[in-house]
């Protein structure tokens, strides 16, 4: 008996006690639970995840506090547990990631301003998080059904055209800078007001032409070559998918050179990389002083586009076609004895990367600028490989073809057939183009042949009616531009 009621009475002890241990343990809780959440809410304050997502300003605005009282954080940290440390490493750990899928989101976003609704939702679709890939994050899911419907709403070459042959390809040449120097009177005077377009003239052409919705296309866009199952290769035309109105185009400009005949007639002299890392112009004053500026297409082009990334699809800007006989760019490559020879051509190579880097392509313009219709097999093909080994070990590999003159190698309207064609197409040719006055494609298997449109002083003051479908010329033609002189 009294075994049992000190059994009795040591059972009433213990559970006495472990009421009391249940009642400490639960007050411990409490603070807990609520010191966590006095930290938690002071962290949060106008960070709820859910509101972040849709909001970068707040999110940003936060990033800055938690910059500003650093020095509070730490001791905060300091008095924490173990455990209380973790959860809030946790939670910053999870504000960090949002913060990284909202850039990623913007990231993504600032493709589609030039069309590149594949690429937005591909870069998005490579994230990989803590807890998974961005399938299991909500606010990418999200982006990504955003995208895709927005995507949704474009059509084949934005309705504009049912075909890649009916694409208009424009070309010039380098543009005046100084249109007193250039419409000067002396002997070349006439051969710039017929072949060359200022740069009053370029910018009302590219303000007018985006207006009407035209957009930038890379001929490697516009006709794709693609390997059938049996590896036979051939070239099939491009999707590209614009918002509808849109007016898919190409643009070239030829004897990217900056030759000696035109030195003091008002062109640029050369393109150099700017001190901002962007490709722009030099040009040499009549003291010989050299300035910097946007004197040709490339700098003002780029600007355009920069200002406007819907008048490009993926960022494509134009091809620059070079000759070899003076070199590239405005650099004499073509001469071992020049005392700047090995430094020139190192800079060629560097130029020529970052012009790549900015939506650029280059062509063969040939080495000599020679009519190659009536130029021999043996002349075309020494021609050709000059070109290769002085400009394109510069650079870099191309598979287009600019014409000189604009005269094709043939005048057949049907398939290539000429030994010309195929020592060409071995050099790694691909696209051929001569001139006319409307658009003219031909997409072969094994060729792209497509003719292109000059907007210079010819076709503005001789042949105006051959730009109404393009322009309203009295708005285009600069005032300082002599009448027609031919
Ligand atoms: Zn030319």
């Amino acid at each position: 008996m009294a075994q049992r009621n000190g059994s009795r009475r040591r059972k009433r002890k213990s559970a006495k006690r472990l009421g009391l241990i249940l009642l400490l343990e639960l007050l411990l809780l409490i603070i807990l639970a609520g010191s966590y959440y006095m930290i938690s809410r002071n962290k949060k304050n106008n960070n709820d995840p859910g509101k972040v997502v849709d909001n970068t300003q707040d999110e940003n605005d936060n990033t800055e506090d938690n910059n500003s009282d650093g020095g509070k954080k730490d001791n905060e940290e300091e008095n924490l547990s173990p455990e209380e440390l973790e959860a809030l490493q946790e939670q910053e750990r999870i504000l960090k990631e949002i913060a990284e899928r909202e850039e990623l989101i913007e990231e993504a976003e600032k493709l589609t301003l030039s069309y590149d609704y594949d690429g937005a939702i591909e870069m998005i679709k490579g994230y990989q998080g803590k807890e998974g890939g961005y399938e299991v994050y909500p606010a990418l899911v999200n982006a990504i059904k955003d995208l895709e419907a927005k995507k949704e709403s474009l059509v084949l070459y934005g309705g504009s055209y049912t075909s890649v042959t009916q694409f208009n390809h424009i070309f010039f040449h380098s543009l005046v800078a100084d249109n007193s120097k250039a419409f000067d009177g002396d002997y070349d005077s006439k051969g710039y007001n017929m072949y060359m377009t200022t740069i009053y003239e370029f910018e009302k052409m590219m303000q007018s032409m985006y207006e009407d919705g035209y957009v930038l296309v890379s001929v490697h866009d516009l006709a794709k070559q693609v390997t059938d199952e049996n590896g036979k290769t051939k070239f099939v035309p491009g999707e590209i998918y614009l918002p509808p109105g849109k007016k898919p185009f190409v643009l070239s400009q030829d004897d990217v050179n900056y030759y000696d005949y035109m030195q003091g007639d008002g062109f640029a002299s050369r393109i150099v990389i700017g001190e901002d890392g962007k490709p722009t112009c030099e040009m040499v004053l009549d003291d010989g002083s050299v300035v910097q500026g946007p004197f040709d297409i490339v700098p003002i082009l780029d600007a355009f586009v920069e200002e406007h990334p819907d008048f490009s699809y993926k960022g494509a800007k134009g091809i620059l076609a070079l000759t070899g006989y003076e070199g590239a760019l405005g650099y004499r490559t073509n001469d071992p004895t020049s005392p700047t020879y090995e430094q020139d051509r190192e800079t060629v190579k560097e130029v020529a990367r970052v012009l790549k880097e900015n939506g650029w392509e280059f062509a063969s313009h040939s080495w000599g600028h020679r009519n190659m219709l009536e130029k021999s097999f043996q002349f075309i093909k020494n021609d050709t490989e000059r070109w290769l080994e002085e400009v394109g070990s510069l650079v870099g590999d191309t598979d287009i073809l600019i014409f000189p003159y604009g005269v094709d190698i043939e005048t057949t309207m049907g398939h290539y057939s000429s030994d010309k064609y195929h020592f060409l197409k071995e050099a790694g040719f691909n696209y051929f183009h001569g001139v006319d006055s409307k658009p003219w494609m031909h997409l072969k298997d094994d060729y792209v042949r497509m003719t292109r449109r000059p907007l210079d002083g010819q076709a503005m003051l001789q042949f105006p009616e051959r730009l109404q479908d393009l322009f309203n010329l009295e708005e285009i033609i600069d005032p300082e531009r002599p009448s027609r002189d031919w």
